[in-house]
């Protein structure tokens, strides 16, 4: 019998990978409100120091703290597995393996950077942490990390999944956190919204924004977010550099690499370690995949835009579809955002790191399929690398090429199940590319 799983004992990197070091060019700068580059002080009213200093390094290896690696080897490092039954039935002549990144508490790659996060925080004197969640991945992925470091984690949730997706709030609950429907009475931002609409159902421009008046307001708080900035990415390349090692293990090494995108996180984290090599001449694409509903990459403009919806944060030059954008209502919640991690987006802008958009029904009928077939029920987000797999996988068994393929399995669906319910019952609606909304909303970007 052939074997499936690959698990180097013990084995996690002792640093994480930047990949600024490597890139042909350095990472265009955030900007400020004057169109200047913002230097670190801008950030410190939120961010402690030693995250600062990451998102701006160049340096190529990072150390990870002891106290860190010890928390992550809860259940890291996560497996390597050979997708055979997926293979077999799509009889392709390519040999498909992913990461399987649900394996953590929270189910998600998320705690990989929760938990550095809170620890840098606990170590800089911060007694609170403050961030927004939509469907909850990124809230209950810092409820868990602010438990292990002792932090009072704070989580503003939009009122609409507060209300109709309790099970992750009760995971963030769980784990200690302190879950507010969002709009909140707390902030400025959120009573003023109470006062023009009391039934506000909120929305994540707007959680963000509580998030961070709560933060700046208070010397003891700060804020945390879970993708797009590079610092995020960098934590999260423990997830390739563990994946080369699994792959020579086995004598492999991919042709391709696949991860959904949403901010870019866990794409980088796969992805970036296998630059490093595509940077030293060898040959391997990359590829981020996103939903033809919220296509940043594939049709968005690459510009300086703001992160959040209400033009709060620094800008950066992303691939965007607008700051005011405002996605169709998908499942993949993790995939919702206007924007792109700013070295994603360079990295794809210089012809790097490839992208291609699926749609809705495409990737819940990859996620049955590998249910039926693996075993696992991926997250909607992870759905969207699946797809890509099996198109390429089919494509190559007309062609009759063998490649080697590999993919992020970012995280399971066992919180997603009505979205499968939804699909089974037909009823998930495939969105047609929202050409007119984003042409309107690419007309409301920052002009300096
Ligand atoms: C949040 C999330 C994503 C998308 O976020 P990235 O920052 O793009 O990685 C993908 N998959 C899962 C399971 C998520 O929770």
């Amino acid at each position: 019998m052939q074997k499936k799983i690959w698990l180097p004992e013990n084995e996690m990197p002792t640093h994480w990978y930047n990949v600024v070091a490597d890139m042909p060019n350095a990472p265009a700068p955030p900007l400020g409100p004057d169109g200047q580059p913002v230097g670190p002080d801008a950030l410190s009213a939120i961010f402690p120091q030693a995250i600062i200093e990451q998102e701006m390094s160049a340096e190529r290896w990072i150390k990870i703290p002891d106290e860190v690696r010890e928390k992550l080897l809860l259940w890291r490092p996560t497996p390597l597995v050979r997708a055979t039954e997926l293979e077999k039935a799509l009889g392709t002549p390519c040999k498909i393996f992913f990461k399987n990144e649900a394996v953590s508490p929270a189910g998600s790659h998320k705690p990989n950077s929760a938990i550095p996060q809170a620890y840098y925080n606990k170590q800089e004197g911060v007694k609170r942490l403050i961030t927004e969640t939509g469907a909850g991945q990124w809230g209950s992925s810092l409820a868990l990390a602010g438990n292990m470091f002792d932090l009072d984690v704070r989580i503003c949730m939009v009122k609409v999944s507060y209300d109709q997706k309790p099970y992750r709030r009760l995971l963030m609950q769980t784990w200690g956190g302190n879950v507010f429907a969002s709009p909140t009475d707390m902030t400025q931002v959120g009573r003023d919204v109470l006062t023009k609409d009391p039934d506000s159902q909120g929305s994540l421009g707007i959680a963000i924004a509580e998030a961070v008046e709560e933060a700046g307001g208070n010397p003891e708080a700060n804020y945390a977010l879970g993708s797009v900035l590079n610092h995020v990415l960098l934590h999260q390349t423990i997830i390739g550099q563990e994946a080369k090692k699994q792959l020579e293990m086995v004598g492999e090494y991919p042709d391709m690499v696949f991860a959904p995108s949403g901010g870019g996180s866990n794409l980088g984290g796969l992805a970036f370690p296998f630059f490093a090599d595509k940077a030293a001449g060898k040959d391997v694409r990359l590829v981020g995949v996103e939903p033809t509903s919220c296509p940043s990459l594939t049709k968005g403009e690459y510009t300086y835009d703001y992160g959040d919806s209400s033009g709060l944060t620094p800008m950066m030059k992303m691939y965007t579809l607008g700051h005011d954008f405002m996605p169709p209502g998908i499942h993949a919640g993790g995939l919702r955002y206007h924007g792109q991690s700013a070295l994603v987006s360079q990295l794809h802008h210089e012809g790097l790191l490839e992208a291609m958009a699926v749609g809705q029904t495409e990737t819940f009928e990859a996620g049955v399929l590998f249910a039926r077939t693996e075993g696992i029920v991926p997250a909607p987000e992870s759905n969207h690398a699946i797809a890509a797999v099996i198109q390429e996988a089919l494509r190559c068994k007309e062609t009759g090429e063998a490649k080697t393929l590999l993919f992020n399995l970012s995280g399971h669906g066992h919180f997603d199940m009505s979205s499968y319910d939804r699909f089974f019952k037909g009823e998930l609606e495939d969105y047609e590319y929202p050409e007119e909304a984003i042409k309107a909303s690419l007309a409301t970007l920052p002009k300096f």
